[in-house]
């Protein structure tokens, strides 16, 4: 059978992969404590369930427009308004089947054969594949611990050659937690601009950030750069609806129209039933996603607490659900996440499908009576070396 060349190329997402055996393990009765998901473990609030439900019941089970229904995509105007400040008119709004669509539409309308895309590692485990998928190249900009995983005006101006299209951001960052502040972006934003690349801001996370005041989206910090960024963001990991599948994403109009033919003739709309769920949630007064963001935040800083009492290194994650630990002591870190869940039941993802060997991210999306257990499972793992 032959398969195509671009799709021969793709690897399994090991996220998913881990995920999904740690799931398998668990219903087959093993006690696994589960550091690899890369989703809230919290149940999708009861209202917006509700709204859902009541879509099926009044008959919102037809198709929409392709790129979402105009109710949904004005809320989402007005939320761009609210919370970024970004003025985004309807029809330069799409509605996809997740950010992770979102983010392979907007990288299937911009990236060409023979593009450059710049990706900063450690990556989401999904940017280099969507771009290779485009028939562009990924170029990686490795950033550092002591930076707190985040690239420099300089970094950037180097990685820059005549082929560059695209910068991908990902604020906060999936697997490091580091959430770019607004003098940092100013300066990418003005590099970007003088060289006329495209920004694709990934801002999934952006509800879930805990000792940074204020968040800053790229795109509304000047009109250059608005002109210049599709930002991508969605419901999946404030509102806990992983499940439903629906992001969204907003740029200038005339990618966006692509990006409308591409969802034309390849998904059509996403679920008709989710978006009106995803209406109720962006709708809604936050208090409860504040709820959970709190949580989030305190099992972050129970997890810091353990962590350092058995001396393992990380970068203090400023967002997301995540830590982003240093195993490199320990060799080969797929090696040891594997022989982590078969020895002490405990699922975390290698840092290598990151783009870092060495590293292992553990998900802090689970209580915190997992979270003990988990750590003192893997402390006793590695004193038993
Ligand atoms: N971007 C990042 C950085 C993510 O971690 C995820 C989670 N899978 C996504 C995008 C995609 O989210 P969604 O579930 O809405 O497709
Ligand atoms: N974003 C999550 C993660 O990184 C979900 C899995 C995926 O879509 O890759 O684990």
């Amino acid at each position: 059978m032959k398969i195509n060349q671009r799709i021969k190329m793709l690897s399994p997402s090991s996220t998913l992969a881990i995920t999904a055996r740690a799931k398998e393990l668990k219903a087959q009765g093993a006690d696994i404590v589960n550091f690899a998901a890369g989703e809230p473990d919290f149940n999708t609030p009861v209202y917006i369930q509700e709204a859902g439900i009541e879509a099926i019941r009044n008959g919102q089970t037809r198709y929409t427009p392709s790129v979402g229904t105009v109710d949904l995509r004005k809320q989402i105007a007005l939320k761009f308004k609210r919370d970024n400040n970004i003025d985004y008119d309807v029809n330069q709004l799409a509605v996809s089947c997740g950010a992770k669509h979102s983010l392979y539409c907007a990288i299937q309308v911009l990236a060409d054969e023979g593009d450059e895309v710049l990706i900063p590692s450690p990556f989401w485990v999904s940017y280099p594949e969507m771009v290779k998928l485009a028939g562009a190249t990924p170029k990686y900009i490795q950033t550092t611990a002591d930076r707190d995983f985040k690239i420099t005006p300089d970094q950037l101006e180097k990685a820059i050659t005549d082929k560059t299209r695209i910068l991908i951001l990902n604020s906060p960052s999936n697997p490091t937690g580091s959430v770019y502040g607004k003098n940092e972006l100013e300066k990418i934003a003005e590099i970007c601009v003088a060289k006329d690349i495209m920004v694709i801001s990934d801002e999934i996370y952006e509800k879930l950030i805990y000792d940074v005041s204020e968040y800053i989206s790229i795109a509304s910090l000047n009109k250059e750069i608005y002109d210049r960024t599709i930002t991508v963001n969605g419901v999946s990991k404030a509102y806990a609806m992983t499940g439903w599948r629906i992001g969204y994403a907003g740029g200038p109009k005339l990618a966006m129209d692509y990006l409308k033919n591409f969802q034309d003739h390849t998904t059509s709309n996403p679920s008709s039933i989710s978006q009106a769920a995803a209406l109720k949630a962006l709708q809604s007064p936050e208090d409860e996603i504040m709820l959970m963001r709190d949580e989030f935040k305190s099992r972050r800083d129970l997890m810091m607490t353990l962590l350092d009492d058995i001396h393992i290194s990380y970068v203090r994650p400023q967002g997301a659900f995540y830590m982003f630990c240093d195993l490199s002591f320990l060799g080969d870190s797929n090696k040891t996440a594997q022989a982590i869940l078969n020895d002490v039941n405990v699922a975390l993802i290698p840092g290598d499908g990151f783009g870092a060997p060495g590293y292992v991210r553990l998900s802090f999306a689970t209580s915190k009576e997992r979270i003990r257990e988990g750590i003192k499972r893997i402390s006793s793992w590695i004193s038993r070396r």
